[in-house]
């Protein structure tokens, strides 16, 4: 965004809502408008052909839209990036992410707590185009991440902020490791969004987001980005990474031509075109409505999951609550570190009872919805082992602290008190006992 009127960078809560947006040229619309066009006319000859070489104007939608690039814009600003490229979902993201880097006999490097369908998409899709992938187990270890580098590895893969478990990304230790070796950073911070960490602030050199979750934050529209950190050395390591510093038809490379943004014009000009995740430009418009107001929200989101999980820690059924807000995380010093304007607002809850106790508190809750999703206005709950992480075997399940009594909780906007008096009543459902008639938590209703 162009500087204010006192020279000074304007601060965030103006950014989210000034960003990327200057009123219509062609009728002063103050919103930018939905462009639901396919295509756009060329005036003449030269201008059609400055619009295939990339020199200006808009051609085709899938190639750029005035309502996606206005998107685009507020969500580099905001993340502190040089470009961003927006397409159809968080999945479609991650997966092009890393498609603009990896190749067939590459090598990655991802966190063991990662999203299920980004493992799913590394170990079931990648893996049949010659990828492979190495999960770290524990994402606060540095060495492991130093370990599991191979002479193939192209990148490193993590979240800011996992889930179900809210652990919490040592992004600066992690990044200094990619570039030790001449990798790039990849960070999914869909469970942050830029408002509670900027990873690019702290090394990452590129990040992805669900915009489905939090940024759009009412649950109606799927969308995704990725975004240009502007400051890895592709050029330097072009023996690694040797499609910015290639070539093409014109003689010119990407690094060449778009500098800083290389990454982020190959990733849009050779991998989302080709792809084809194009984002519906009607869903932009309601991800661009969401984000206006991210900073309020995610202060209440994250103020409301503190006071739930501080209250959910003290109930007898609860064996523990994985909250980084609360001083029992042992990710409590990181989320000092990287969260301090709040840890977001999902968490996992972790039932002395196990399934029957987990099946109680689920099935019994009126104020939250049982649902897959998160980062939205409403209140979800849903039970990981038997859904997201219900095609891991048990071993996979326990390496991810992921068993039967844990459920994911996802605090929406609604008021704390109801949230609580919801999950109060919920536990009352929950047996004091197991099927072997042995107390499974004391205190409980007989
Ligand atoms: C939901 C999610 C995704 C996938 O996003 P979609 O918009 O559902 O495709 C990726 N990463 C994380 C961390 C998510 O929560």
């Amino acid at each position: 965004m162009t500087i204010n009127a006192a020279g000074a960078t304007p601060a965030f809560a103006t950014r989210q809502v000034h960003a990327g947006q200057s009123p219509d040229p062609a009728t002063g619309a103050r919103i930018t408008p939905v462009y639901l066009s396919a295509g756009f006319v060329f005036d003449d000859l030269e201008a059609a052909k400055a619009a295939f070489e990339g020199r200006g104007g808009y051609s085709y939608t899938r190639v750029g839209n005035p309502t996606l690039t206005s998107l685009e814009r507020k969500l580099a600003d905001l993340e502190g990036g040089v470009d961003a490229v927006v397409v159809a979902s968080g999945q479609a993201a991650v997966a092009d992410a890393l498609l603009a880097i990896l190749r067939d006999g590459d090598h990655l490097v991802a966190a063991r707590s990662i999203y299920s369908g980004s493992r799913s998409l590394f170990v079931e899709v990648f893996a049949r185009f010659g990828i492979a992938v190495t999960f770290v187990d524990d994402s606060s270890g540095l060495d492991a991440w130093r370990e599991a580098i191979r002479p193939q590895t192209r990148a490193l893969f993590a979240e800011s902020i996992s889930n179900p478990r809210n652990e919490v990304l040592d992004v600066r230790g992690v990044a200094d490791i990619a570039h030790a070796h001449g990798l790039p950073l990849v960070v999914d911070s869909t469970l942050a969004t830029p408002y509670l960490v900027r990873p690019l602030d702290h090394g990452a050199d590129i990040v992805v987001h669900s915009t489905s979750k939090f940024i759009t934050g009412n649950g109606s529209a799927l969308g995704g980005v990725i975004v240009d950190g502007g400051r890895f050395p592709w050029a330097d390591h072009a023996d690694l990474h040797p499609q910015f510093s290639t070539p093409g038809a014109a003689g010119t490379t990407f690094v060449d031509r778009n500098g800083p943004a290389a990454y982020a014009q190959y990733t849009r000009d050779v991998i989302v075109q080709r792809l084809g995740p194009t984002l519906s430009p009607s869903n932009a418009f309601v991800v661009q409505q969401g984000l206006e107001t991210l900073s309020l929200r995610m202060e209440r989101h994250s103020q409301t999951a503190l006071a739930v999980a501080r209250w959910l820690e003290t109930h007898p059924a609860v064996d523990r609550v994985d909250y980084s807000g609360l001083d029992s995380s042992p990710y409590h010093a990181l989320a000092d570190e990287y969260l301090p304007r709040g840890a977001g607002s999902v968490f996992a809850v972790r039932l002395h009872g196990g399934l029957e106790a987990a099946r109680a508190l689920h099935d019994n809750v009126a104020v939250i919805s049982r649902m897959t999703h998160l980062g939205d206005v409403r209140s979800l709950v849903l039970h990981p082992a038997t859904t997201t992480h219900g095609s891991l075997t048990a071993d996979e399940r326990d390496a991810l602290g992921i068993d039967d009594g844990v459920l994911r909780l996802s605090i929406g906007l609604e008021d704390a008190a109801d949230i609580i008096a919801d999950l109060e009543q919920a536990l009352e459902h929950v047996p004091a006992a197991d099927s072997t008639g042995r107390a499974v938590f004391a205190g409980a209703r007989a």
